[in-house]
C-alpha cells in the first residue's frame, strides 16, 4: 500500500497507465484530494467504481492524527500530529496581516543538537517520507484560517537538507499547480548549513527562498551552539552561500537568534557585518529567542536588541526584527511535543 500524497501527477499517470487506465484520471484524483478534500476513495464520483476499487486496494490517503491544538494569543496555532508509528510531530499556523504561513517539520527528532532549540532535547528517531510531508501540510491548511495556507516554511522540527529528497519531491507536489499550488517563491528551507544540500538546491532550478540559521559570526562560539558548525565551518558556509546567490540570483536570508550573554554584543554585531560584507543579495532576520526553560535561553533586554539591529542598519545591511509569535503557547521549536512527550512518559 501506497500513501497518495507522495506522487506527483505524472507518477500517478504512469500508474494508470500501467493499470490500462484513462491518464486524465489522474487530474480528477488529484482534485478530489487537494481540491475537494475528499478523505476517502468512495467520495469519487466520477471514476468509476472498479478504478475506485483499485485505487483503495493499492493506495491509502489519511495518515496523520491531530493529537493536540494550542491557539496562542496572537493567532499562531501548534499542531501536534501523531503519525501512523505513534510517533509525534510539531506543525504550525502564522497568520498575519495578508498572509497565512504553514511551518512545517521534515524530521521526527532532530539529529543537530542546537544548544539552544528543544527540538535536539528529543532524539532523532526517522525521516518524515514526501508524502507525510505533504499530509502534514494539508492538515495546516485543514486549520488555517478559511483553510488557506499562503506561504510554507520548512522551520518546524529537523533538518530538511538532511532529508534532501523527501523534502525536494514535497516542495514539488506543494508547488504543483494541480496539488497545493503554493508558489516556490513562497516556499522557504530553512538550514543549520549542510553546505552539499545547500549546493545541490543551486542546481534545481527552483525559486525557493533559502534561509540559514547563522545565529553567530564567530566559528568558536557557533560551534559551541550548533555542533553542525565543526563539520561545516563558517568560512565555507558563506562561500556556498555566495555559489547559491550567484547560480541562482536569489537572496538569502540569515537568522540570527538573539539569546542573552550568547551572541548579542555590539562585537557580535560588527562580526556579522563582516562575514555579510562579500554576499550580494542577503538579509537579516533578527528573533528575540524564544524562552526555553528547560534550557535556560532567554532574549536579551530590548535596547540590547534594538543596538544589536542598529549596528547591522548602519553598516548598510537590509535587516528586519521578526516579533516573537505564540511565547505563551510554547511554539519555538519542539516545545510542544517536549512537553508533551515527558507529560506521556511519566
Ligand atoms: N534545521 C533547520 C530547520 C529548523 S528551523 C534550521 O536549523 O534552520 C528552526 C528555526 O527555529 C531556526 O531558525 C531556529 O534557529 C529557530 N529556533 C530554535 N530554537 C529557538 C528558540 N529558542 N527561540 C527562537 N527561535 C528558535
Amino acid at each position: 500500500m501506497t500513501h497518495i500524497y507522495g506522487l506527483t501527477l505524472e507518477e500517478l499517470e504512469g500508474v494508470l497507465v500501467k493499470w490500462q487506465e484513462k491518464k486524465f484520471h489522474a487530474r480528477q484524483i488529484f482534485s478530489w484530494i487537494y481540491k475537494k478534500k475528499a478523505d476517502g476513495f468512495a467520495a469519487m464520483s466520477d471514476l468509476s467504481a472498479p478504478l475506485r476499487t483499485k485505487l483503495k486496494e493499492n493506495f491509502y490517503l489519511s495518515s496523520i492524527k491531530l493529537s493536540c491544538r494550542q491557539k496562542s494569543r496572537d493567532g499562531t496555532e501548534k499542531l501536534l500530529l501523531e503519525l501512523k508509528d505513534a510517533t509525534s510531530i510539531e506543525a504550525v499556523i502564522i497568520p498575519q496581516e495578508n498572509r497565512v504561513t504553514g511551518c512545517v517539520s521534515t524530521q521526527v527528532g532532530c539529529k543537530f543538537a542546537c544548544s539552544f532549540c528543544a527540538s535536539g532535547m528529543r532524539s532523532f528517531r526517522r525521516n518524515l517520507s514526501s508524502a507525510e510531508i505533504v499530509e502534514e501540510v494539508l492538515q495546516l491548511r485543514k486549520y488555517a484560517p478559511e483553510n488557506k495556507l499562503t506561504h510554507i516554511v520548512f522551520m518546524g522540527t529537523g533538518e530538511p537538507l538532511d532529508n534532501y529528497e523527501n523534502v525536494l519531491k514535497a516542495v514539488r507536489i506543494i508547488n504543483s499547480p494541480e496539488a497545493l499550488r503554493i508558489a516556490s517563491r513562497r516556499i522557504t528551507i530553512s538550514t543549520a548549513g549542510i553546505i552539499p544540500g545547500i549546493k545541490r538546491l543551486a542546481e534545481e532550478g527552483l525559486q525557493i527562498e533559502l534561509s540559514i540559521s547563522l545565529h553567530s559570526a564567530d566559528d568558536k562560539m557557533r560551534s559551541h551552539i550548533m555542533p553542525i558548525n565543526k563539520k561545516y565551518p563558517l568560512k565555507e558556509l558563506m562561500a556556498a552561500c555566495k555559489e547559491y546567490i550567484a547560480k541562482t540570483g536569489r537572496q538569502v536570508t540569515f537568522e540570527y537568534i538573539l539569546i542573552k550573554g550568547i551572541n548579542s554584543s555590539l562585537q557580535d554585531a560588527v562580526a556579522l557585518c563582516k562575514i555579510l560584507k562579500g554576499l550580494r543579495l542577503c538579509k537579516v532576520n533578527l528573533i528575540p529567542a524564544n524562552t526555553v526553560r528547560e534550557l535556560s535561553i532567554q532574549a536579551p533586554n530590548k535596547l540590547e536588541i534594538l543596538f544589536f539591529k542598529d549596528a547591522l542598519l548602519k553598516q548598510g545591511i537590509n535587516v528586519t526584527l521578526r516579533k516573537e509569535r505564540g511565547e505563551d503557547i510554547q511554539a519555538a521549536c519542539g516545545q510542544l511535543r517536549l512537553r508533551y512527550e515527558k507529560a506521556h512518559s511519566s
